[in-house]
C-alpha cells in the first residue's frame, strides 16, 4: 500500500486540491471589477499590438478554463467569461495567453522545445498503455521497458511545461505593468489567479512522475 498511495492518492489529492483552487480563485477575481475598463479580449488584443503582434486573432472558445494559445494558428483563443468579462480573473488570463504568442513570436527556447516534443508525446501517450498491457499479459520483459520509456516522454513534457507556463505569466505581469493595465491594489488578485493556475500544472508534473517511479520500483521488484 506504501508506494501505491505515494504514487497514485497523494497526486490525486494533490490534483483535486489544485483544480479546486484555481476553479475558486478564479471565480473570486471574475467578481472583482477592474479599473482599466477592458474586457479580456480587449486587453489581449492591446499586448498583442503593443508587441507587434497585430495579426495573431483573439478569438472566444466554449467553456471555462479553457483559454489557450494555438502554436499551429497562431491564434489567441479565450473562454467565455474570459472573452466578455471586464474583471481582475479576465485580465490576468488574458494577458497569460498573449504571454505564450510572445514566447513564439520571439523563439523562447522552452516553448520551441515544448512544440517539437508535442507530436512524439501524442504519439507516446497513444500506445505505451500497449507496450505495457502486452509486456504483462505475454510475459515480455522487453515491452514493459519500452512502455516506461514512451511514459518518460510524457513526463519529460509535463516538466518542460512548468517553465514556459511560468515564464507566460511573467510576460504577463510585465506587459499589464508597462502597459499600465493594473492598479497596484489590482495586482494581488492578477498574482494570485496566476500562481492559482501554474499549481495545476506543477501538480500534474508531480502525478506524472509518481506513477513513473512507482512502474519503475515495480520493475527494479521483479
Ligand atoms: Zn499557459
Amino acid at each position: 500500500m506504501g508506494p501505491f498511495l505515494l504514487a497514485f492518492i497523494i497526486p490525486m489529492v494533490l490534483g483535486f486540491w489544485a483544480q479546486h483552487r484555481v476553479k475558486s480563485t478564479f471565480a473570486k477575481n471574475l467578481g472583482v471589477r477592474i479599473a482599466n475598463g477592458m474586457t479580456g479580449a480587449q486587453i489581449a488584443r492591446r499586448i498583442l499590438d503593443a508587441n507587434g503582434l497585430n495579426e495573431v486573432p483573439v478569438e472566444e472558445t466554449p467553456g471555462t478554463l479553457s483559454d489557450h494559445y494555438d502554436p499551429r494558428s497562431r491564434s489567441v483563443h479565450l473562454s467565455t467569461p474570459v472573452f466578455h468579462e471586464v474583471s481582475v480573473a479576465s485580465t490576468a488570463v488574458g494577458a497569460h495567453e498573449v504571454g505564450h504568442a510572445i514566447q513564439h513570436a520571439q523563439a523562447y527556447s522552452f516553448f520551441r522545445f515544448r512544440s517539437a516534443m508535442f507530436p512524439a508525446v501524442q504519439f507516446a501517450s497513444n500506445i505505451w498503455m500497449l507496450f505495457l498491457l502486452g509486456g504483462i499479459f505475454l510475459n515480455i520483459l522487453g515491452f514493459i521497458w519500452i512502455a516506461i520509456a514512451l511514459y518518460s516522454i510524457a513526463v519529460l513534457f509535463q516538466f518542460v511545461t512548468l517553465p514556459v507556463e511560468f515564464d507566460a505569466s511573467r510576460r504577463a505581469k510585465q506587459q499589464l505593468q508597462d502597459l499600465g493595465l493594473v492598479a497596484s491594489n489590482e495586482a494581488t488578485g492578477v498574482n494570485s489567479t496566476l500562481k492559482a493556475a501554474a499549481w495545476t500544472y506543477v501538480a500534474a508534473a508531480l502525478a506524472a512522475v509518481a506513477v513513473l517511479l512507482y512502474y519503475l520500483s515495480l520493475l527494479g521488484n521483479r
